[in-house]
């Protein structure tokens, strides 16, 4: 894929609107057990108005009401609105991983943000793991919680050289994620991770969890303390100007709300209601799996979670439920250089056709002693990620719209993100403070200048893989 032949058509109808979310969503395994609020409304009515509209129920919406209201004598009224189902984006259909980038991207980022900055991301997203645990344990969230380690394992002989030597770089520099960051040569890492093929590993903290659980209890306690929760309601459009009141006026497919504040919780689906970012967030298909061994069989130990990185193209990447079986995501070495399956694809109603049978035989294939498992996919769904144009979500004021908050475009990576940064924007919204009282790294934040910067780091990253 190049910069010419990109797909154009933003979606599979060749609507020149959207994206916005789709009916009939593949169905994810954290799904198949459903919360009471998953079709909620709060009033049978839309209300006519509010302080605070949230658009989206994923992880960055219900973190957002939750921060909001926690500890607040005098909370705002608020309202979420929701187009589908509660929690049924991309925080529903994720790989439930909240791993960290302590050290991979790092370097990329060092020479697109500078040194302090691509360390204070590493170090905001190190903090995330603790912090998720935090919420966990204050408000007894139900959600399977696992605090392991990962081991990125690499399979590529080039690729382990090069993410070697640019970690000890990072380390004779004094990044300080490093410290967490332990490096296995291929020997002790074939041993370590069982992964057949291993040439390196490099193992750090992370956790895991059963996202739509975390959220629907996030949104639950969001409901309690008095926010409007309207599922089944998509917001059509979001007028230009505020009204003689002051008030943002939005469309829904239920009629009209007004809103004196509007959080954009919108991840992939931003630029349906926010034209400004088309080509900034880009909503892109990605998939997922469940594999499971037969009923009364025991899994092989894999107490770890895990990215299997083949090559530039990608990695796989997993963790192990505390029911013994794996989540699988990634797949890309199957599909990568088919853009019109995932680029700019808000479609999740549908699979990536050539990654579908890619889990098929993955365990038995990738790890010593799974062979003879038996380990089986038990279901396989697609879901759609925002990717930012320059690889760093977008967060703070939307740019020249009073009262208006983006939090969004987590780039695949929203769990060891989305907690603290959403924390932020409560911040913004509850005090008015400004982004930088937010402790939300700075090239997060939603600025003119990145509104206008033509790059695509995406394709980019496409060009310079080959595909
Ligand atoms: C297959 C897959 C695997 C992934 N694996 C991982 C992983 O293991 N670890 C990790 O960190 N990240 C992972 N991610 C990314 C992660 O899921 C996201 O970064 C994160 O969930 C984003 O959360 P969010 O709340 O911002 O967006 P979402 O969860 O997508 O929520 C946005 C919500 O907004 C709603 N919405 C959008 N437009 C409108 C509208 N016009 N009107 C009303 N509602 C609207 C949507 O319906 C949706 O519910 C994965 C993503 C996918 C798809």
């Amino acid at each position: 894929m190049s910069r010419s032949n990109q797909p154009k058509s933003p979606d599979a109808s060749g609507s020149p609107q959207g994206p916005f979310p789709v009916p009939n969503a593949t169905l994810p395994f954290w799904r198949t057990d459903l919360h009471e609020l998953d079709d909620h409304r709060s009033t049978p009515e839309l209300p006519q108005q509010c302080d605070v509209l949230i658009i989206g129920s994923g992880l960055s919406g219900a973190a957002t009401a939750y921060h909001i209201l926690d500890n607040n004598p005098s909370p705002p009224s608020i309202v979420i609105l929701e187009a589908r189902q509660a929690c049924s984006g991309a925080t529903g259909r994720n790989g439930g991983h909240v791993k960290p980038d302590l050290y991979y991207r790092v370097p990329q980022y060092a020479r697109l943000y500078g040194k302090q900055a691509a360390a204070d991301m590493a170090v905001f997203e190190m903090d995330h793991v603790q912090a998720v645990k935090d919420l966990v344990e204050k408000e007894c969230i139900d959600c399977d919680f696992v605090l392991t380690r990962a081991y990125d394992v690499i399979i590529d002989p080039k690729l382990a050289e090069t993410t070697k030597s640019e970690f000890d770089q990072l380390v004779a520099e004094g990044f300080p994620t490093t410290k967490d960051v332990w490096y296995a040569p291929a020997a002790s890492a074939k041993a370590l991770t069982g992964v057949k093929d291993a040439q390196c590993a490099f193992s750090f903290t992370v956790a895991s969890l059963w996202p739509y659980k975390l959220v629907m209890h996030l949104l639950s306690l969001a409901v309690k303390r008095g926010a409007n929760l309207q599922t089944h309601t998509p917001v059509t459009s979001v007028s230009e100007t505020l009204d003689a009141d002051g008030y943002w006026l939005v469309t829904t497919s239920r009629g009209l709300i007004k809103a004196k504040k509007i959080v954009f919780a919108t991840n992939g689906y931003t630029a349906g209601l926010l034209p400004e970012f088309r080509e900034k967030i880009i909503p892109v298909r990605g998939i997922c799996s469940r594999i499971a061994l037969p009923k009364g069989k025991e899994a092989p130990s894999l107490p770890f979670s895990y990215s299997v990185r083949h090559n530039a193209k990608g990695a796989d990447y997993q963790i192990t439920r505390p029911d013994g079986s794996i989540i699988v995501g990634g797949g890309r070495p199957a599909y990568w250089h088919k853009g019109n399956e995932w680029y700019n694809i808000y479609d999740d109603s549908q699979m990536i056709e050539p990654a579908v049978s890619y889990f098929d035989g993955l365990m038995q294939r990738t790890y010593r002693g799974w062979e003879d498992s038996g380990a089986a996919v038990d279901k396989v769904w697609t879901g759609i990620l925002g990717y930012s144009n320059d690889l760093v979500p977008y967060a703070g004021a939307v740019p020249y719209k009073d009262g208006q908050f983006i939090c969004a475009g987590f780039n695949g990576h929203g769990m060891p993100a989305i907690l603290l940064t959403s924390k932020g924007i409560a911040k913004m919204v509850n005090e008015g403070c400004a982004f930088e009282e937010t402790g939300v790294p700075w090239p997060f934040k939603a600025t003119p200048s990145r509104l206008q910067n033509p790059s695509n780091a995406i394709i980019d990253m496409v060009v310079q893989a080959k595909l």
